[in-house]
């Protein structure tokens, strides 16, 4: 099984368009250690002609274009994608809005909770993408999902299962004043290639680490993990906005709560940081916050990173 990290960034993407934080402007005068991330998506694939999305994002065009495997081939007709299914962990803007540009009545699949296809149907600009051309398939948690699309199987299987989160910024409002919190809103996957039985997990978003995580991520081969935030409050100290990174749903990196202590113990052959938001110190390679990162035998995803399953 091939995997692709199309993009490694979190919403916002690195740079970020109105961002002026020292990092987004240290990237953007190319200095040293600091490297550009759209936002985070990857590509899936047991043959490398036919491409699972897990997650579509605002920087799909771009990361296709930048991805010759995602290109039509000579050989393919007029009109033709090797992008047969798209996976979605949430409902979050930079997660499903790639899927407009992908567009143009070409047939593929979508897979994702209940509230998410919704939340998709509840949006008119959505209906572009033609039911009978892209059927939206409904995820059930905790249950096995063979993924297929545009009439092909593409070797793998899907197990969604939930993860503390948060619902999407833009249905807050509607959803309840606890943010709308309710088992599916945000989702892991363990994606299995059904010959090889191989498997890795993708949790992009994740607010909080509880027993049945660790129990269930306890030595898996490789994990993708959500690394938006180094520290619970970077963004209230860098002046970037007054959350935390549990009040936007995903948990730090530092800390007594973060993920460095919570994956301590798990024995992960491959653990790699995803969705790092542009605040991130350990998106500096220099940093002291990255050299922490990389001394717990973490890897920080970089855009293009290509892993062999
Ligand atoms: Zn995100
Ligand atoms: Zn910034």
């Amino acid at each position: 099984m091939w995997i692709k990290v199309l993009g490694s960034g979190a919403g916002g993407g690195f740079p970020q368009w109105n961002c002026n934080c020292a990092n987004c402007q240290a990237v953007r005068s190319h200095a040293p250690g600091f490297y550009p991330r759209t936002q985070s998506s990857l590509a899936v694939s047991t043959d490398r002609l036919n491409w699972l999305l897990l997650n579509a994002s605002p920087d799909l065009r771009e990361q296709i274009a930048k991805t010759p495997q995602l290109a039509p081939s000579h050989a393919d007709c007029v009109r033709a994608s090797p992008i047969k299914a798209v996976a979605l962990t949430n409902g979050d803007v930079d997660h499903v809005a790639g899927l407009l540009s992908m567009r143009e009545a070409q047939p593929f699949s979508v897979y994702a909770a209940r509230r998410v296809i919704d939340a998709l149907g509840a949006n008119p600009i959505f209906s572009i993408l033609q039911p009978q051309l892209v059927p939206l398939v409904e995820l059930q948690l905790d249950k096995r999902q063979e993924v297929s699309g545009a009439q092909i199987d593409l070797g793998l299987e899907l197990l969604p299962f939930s993860v503390p989160g948060k619902i999407a910024l833009y249905l807050e409002n509607k959803h309840a004043p606890n943010f709308g919190t309710q088992a599916g809103d945000t989702l892991g996957f363990k994606i299995t290639n059904t010959k090889s039985g191989k498997f890795f997990y993708y949790i992009p978003g994740c607010a909080q680490f509880n027993q049945s995580l660790s129990d269930r991520l306890h030595e898996a081969p490789l994990v993708f993990f959500d690394g938006t935030l180094f520290h619970e409050n970077e963004m209230i100290d860098q002046g970037l906005i007054g959350k935390t990174g549990s009040r936007m749903g995903h948990m730090n990196i530092d800390g007594p709560d973060g993920s460095l202590k919570a994956f301590e113990k798990l024995n992960v052959v491959r653990k790699i940081y995803i969705h790092l938001n542009n605040s991130n110190p350990a998106l500096n390679d220099f940093s002291r916050e990255h050299a922490i990162v990389t001394a717990a035998g973490w890897e920080v995803a970089k855009d293009g990173l290509e892993i062999e399953l």
